[in-house]
């Protein structure tokens, strides 16, 4: 099959969260099943060029409609690790994509409308007619209907659509000029309830909604998070679409790259290890410690990594900090925080901490040293409000790291609880808490340390039986093939 995804990130090159991991381990197992993919993203002037082999531009001429006028671009064609990558690169004097971050623009619904109108547009030019094109989260909502209504009708009909909710809480809500802007025929037509009119703002179009309601097939990255965004208020407004599309909607758990997060191979860590070596996983502790600047003293190491913010339970991992701090532990954080206050927050709380032997904060995205802490710590929290999927706690098992999570979406569907879960011994992987509250928290926290101080044989069975899960996408590209399957042109 001739797959294209479409997205704002790829990793490692542009990665701010799961998304970019997602779209270069899903196109990786794609390409591996036998399939040709190729991924096109926004040439950013900061994404890590160093990790692009034999960058080059491929297309010169692209000129992309735009309002009441064409902007001229180039497309840069590399290689990702092995993956087939396109960069648009428009010649537009509102630089649109070199901004020195990915996200956080005023203008950002349009830079990625922009994207989008410019990806399909370089498909049609390029002669690119691929089965299927999967489309993921707001910022390439709106390639399903510009699909439907401009490009079908230019030689594109063959393509289905799937689209990928990866974060139901960011929707890309925006004014109605962007749709004209776009070229997108009939606004009018669009401006309805059943199409792109957003369910509150009456002004507004949606742009996630616009890729629920024009996709083949939507999907969103758990089992749990797909029920959650159907049955509960989890859905932030969208809860009427998605039942309304209920037919052609459901949950595929994410997987993690194995050739990235592997114990046994990183070079990013001093020490290899595997569930059969697990003993040697302390040497990376010790390592971590003279990093970090933590004394030697016989405690676990209780980490977090991960964004900073309301979603991932701020206040809960705060909380997580002095908890374990006063119960015989250190804890190593490493986390940006895209909520202004929130971050000022941290920092006042690294200074406060800075003397502590037991805890180092470290402020900042930092992708080696989270390979080291993955490797380096015993447990890690995870308390979020409302987790898609997660990839964290996945990461944190293959390493022998023991999440500790609160009950809700990809969390729900990846981690056993020791005690309580429903599931073999062998099957039971880490500690689950549901109440969303200091008391929640500590209820999983207090028996994880227990345990890693009772009963340190029954902790690392638990550990060893994180790793032997298998997270890979093996299971997820399979499924994703199936849906493909299911909605391409037979
Ligand atoms: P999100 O909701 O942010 O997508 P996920 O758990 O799905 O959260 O994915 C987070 C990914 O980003 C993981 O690969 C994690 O290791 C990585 N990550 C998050 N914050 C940092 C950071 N500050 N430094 C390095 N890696 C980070």
């Amino acid at each position: 099959m001739y797959i294209v995804m479409i997205a704002s990130e790829c990793a490692p090159v542009a990665k701010v969260g799961g998304l970019g991991d997602v779209i270069f381990g899903l196109s990786r197992e794609l390409a591996i099943r036998g399939n040709d993919v190729e991924i096109i993203i926004p040439k950013y002037d900061c994404m890590r060029y160093d990790h692009i082999y034999s960058l080059h531009e491929t297309f010169s001429d692209l000129w992309v409609p735009w309002y009441d006028h064409s902007v001229h671009c180039s497309v840069f064609f590399g290689f990702v690790h092995g993956r087939k990558c396109y960069f648009i690169d428009p010649h537009f004097n509102k630089n649109y994509f070199n901004r020195g971050s990915f996200y956080g623009n005023e203008d950002d619904t349009e830079r990625f409308a922009f994207f989008s109108r410019a990806s399909l547009e370089f498909m049609l030019k390029a002669d690119k007619r691929p089965d299927i094109i999967h489309c993921h989260d707001w910022q390439t909502g709106l390639v399903p209907p510009l699909l439907f209504d401009v490009y079908k009708n230019q030689g594109m009909s063959h393509s289905r659509v799937c689209y990928t909710i990866h974060n139901i809480k960011h929707q890309g809500v925006t004014g109605a000029n962007v749709l004209r802007e776009t070229g997108l025929h009939n606004v009018e037509h669009y401006m309805h309830y059943d199409r792109l009119r957003d369910n509150f703002d009456h002004s507004a179009i949606n742009l996630m909604k616009a890729g629920i309601v024009y996709s083949n097939f939507v999907t969103t990255v758990s089992p749990k998070y797909a029920w959650e965004v159907q049955h509960t208020d989890q859905n932030f407004g969208l809860g009427d679409t998605i039942h309304t599309h209920s037919g052609k909607f459901g949950g595929v758990i994410n997987g993690i790259d194995c050739d990235v997060w592997n114990p046994d191979t990183d070079n990013l860590i001093p020490h290899n290890y595997n569930v059969d070596t697990i003993n040697l996983k302390h040497k990376n502790k010790d390592e971590l410690r003279h990093r970090m600047l933590l004394r030697r003293e016989f405690k676990p190491i209780v980490c977090y990594i991960g964004r900073l913010d309301h979603q991932k339970g701020v206040n809960l991992i705060n909380h997580a900090i002095f908890y374990a701090l006063n119960n015989g532990c250190q804890f190593v954080l490493l986390g940006s925080s895209p909520e202004p206050e929130t971050g000022d927050y941290f920092w006042r709380l690294k200074n406060h901490l800075n003397d502590n032997p037991d805890c180092h904060l470290e402020i900042g995205y930092n992708e080696e040293l989270a390979h080291l802490i993955y490797a380096g710590s015993d447990m890690m929290v995870i308390p979020s409000l409302f987790e898609p999927c997660g990839l964290t706690q996945m990461i944190a098992m293959k390493y022998g790291t023991v999440p500790i999570v609160r009950n809700t979406g990809g969390l729900s569907d990846t981690v056993f609880d020791a005690d309580y879960a429903n599931k073999p011994y062998d099957k039971r992987n880490g500690y689950v808490f549901s109440d969303f509250n200091n008391e929640g928290l500590e209820s999983a926290m207090h028996r994880a340390i227990g345990m890693w101080h009772s009963y340190p044989h029954h902790f690392t069975e638990i550990a060893i039986n994180g790793m032997k899960y298998d997270y890979s996408w093996n299971n997820p590209g399979k499924d994703y093939l199936n849906i493909y399957e299911h909605i391409r042109e037979k």
